[in-house]
């Protein structure tokens, strides 16, 4: 009986290993055209009623330009995930 068990810890200790390393975002900057890795608290996410109202924003640690990017749903679920400050604007008027 140790074969599974050696499993569930081999699992269990991946798990931990994926929660203490911090997830780092690959961003470019369009203004000073720099590239650069974001950590999470770095960004914030804004989630509007629709898609052309959902985006997530950083400042650039280049030039310190405040940059603001469209987010699918994908990129929502990555960043919220992550632990990404999240914003909910209410535009349901
Ligand atoms: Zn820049």
């Amino acid at each position: 009986m140790s074969g599974p068990a050696r499993e569930v810890t081999a699992a269990a200790a991946f798990a931990g290993m994926r929660r203490a390393v911090p997830v780092v975002f690959k961003a470019a900057c369009p203004d000073c055209r720099g590239r650069f890795e974001l950590l999470a608290n770095a960004l914030r996410l804004a989630i509007g009623g629709s898609s052309r109202t959902t985006f997530y924003s950083f400042t650039c640690p280049g030039c310190g330009t405040a940059v603001r990017k469209p987010a699918g749903d994908r990129i929502v679920q990555l960043l919220s995930g992550a632990g990404v400050r999240t914003l909910r604007l209410h535009s349901t008027v």
